[in-house]
């Protein structure tokens, strides 16, 4: 059960409140979050929802016996839209495009991508500065002065930033730097980092596990609402399974459904989703087709230069022609929306 209380709730209000959840035998979370002030109930028992929706200082009561429940559609049925700042958007009828590097690189590598996204109208560039990889030997990122570099010259260009935080201890170093934080696919349920993340005050874009089930992820989504941060997007990127002709099995059946059970932004990954470049533009497409609320994906001036991830990296024209092609696909996405809503389809 979800209760949201009005803003100015009085102690013996919530009191009064609280008496009556033990009595039913409810154990009592309460959340407050930069929008709202909850009390989150769980227990079994059946009770009368009116005994308890008609006390004072209730704004709104729902059963939600989801798993995951603060973001849930069933609690919120609008969209979420995530506001980064100076126009930018995230969710709720708004496209939106990341693009950058797996890894940052050089000065120069930053420069030339800042370059291509200004020119092609990408208010967003992602790029790793702490990489979780697979081999220890492998280049890991230039780490916080990395994003400091990056930092200076994205603010200049009005660029916004999505990095990954690995661990709880680099957040308040990188807080000042970032714009969203990624928690990546290893991290997606580290749920110390996801509780601490909960704590800040910051756009978080939370992926999916590497086998990660959609309610897994969900309950991931609810650690960071539960904390107290409602600025959250999911990201699709695709699962392990037993195929091994691509990286990963994009989920494209997930998007779907996750715009179904959550009013929280949907955001494609095809870079990691299938892991080949010549593919990267078809998963992407059929990601926005499905619902996906913007894309993410790696971009190089020299793909096959990359210190990481090269072979599922776009050059800066493959790139061009697909910023394009997103932009009609969501148009079209749009339209078939619309139909459906005025009973056309
Ligand atoms: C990345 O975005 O570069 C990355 C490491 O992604 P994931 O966590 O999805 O593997
Ligand atoms: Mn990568």
């Amino acid at each position: 059960m979800i209760i949201q209380l009005e803003k100015n709730l009085t102690a013996e209000q919530k009191a009064v409140l609280k008496d009556k959840l033990k009595d039913i035998k409810y154990t009592i979370n309460e959340v407050k979050t930069q929008n709202g002030h909850y009390l989150i109930g769980i227990g079994k028992q059946e009770f009368d929802i009116r005994s308890i929706g008609t006390l004072p200082g209730i704004r709104d009561i729902h059963r939600v016996s989801d798993a995951f429940k603060l973001v849930s559609k069933k609690w919120k049925v609008e969209d979420t839209s995530i506001d980064l700042g100076d126009g930018i958007k995230i969710g709720s009828g708004q496209f939106t495009v990341m693009a950058g590097p797996c890894s940052i690189e050089t000065e120069e590598q930053i420069d030339k991508t800042i370059n291509h996204l200004l020119q092609n109208g990408v208010r967003i560039m992602r790029g790793g500065v702490y990489k979780p990889r697979s081999s220890p030997y492998s280049f890991r990122g230039l780490g916080i002065e990395g994003l400091k570099l990056w930092h200076q010259k994205a603010r200049t260009a009005g660029i916004k930033i999505i990095t990954e935080v690995m661990m709880t201890e680099q957040i308040d170093a990188m807080a000042d730097y970032v714009d969203i934080f990624q928690v990546g696919a290893r991290n997606s349920q580290n749920f110390n980092l996801l509780d601490a993340l909960g704590k800040v005050d910051k756009p978080v874009l939370l992926k999916r596990g590497i086998s990660g089930t959609l309610e897994e992820l969900l309950q991931a989504a609810e650690y960071i609402f539960s904390n107290g941060n409602e600025k959250i997007m999911l990201c699709e990127r695709g699962v392990r399974s037993y195929e091994n002709a691509y990286r990963n099995m994009m989920d494209i059946n997930g998007i779907a459904l996750l715009k179904d059970k959550t009013h929280l932004p949907v955001i494609a990954d095809p870079s990691h989703g299938i892991g080949l470049r010549r593919y990267v533009d078809k998963v992407a497409l059929a990601s926005i087709m499905a619902g996906a609320d913007g894309i993410i994906m790696e971009v190089h001036e020299k793909p096959e230069k990359a210190f990481s991830d090269g072979q599922q990296t776009l050059s800066f024209p493959e790139a061009k022609r697909l910023y394009s092609r997103m932009n009609q696909s969501y148009r079209l996405r749009e339209s078939f929306e619309m139909d459906l809503v005025q009973g056309l389809f």
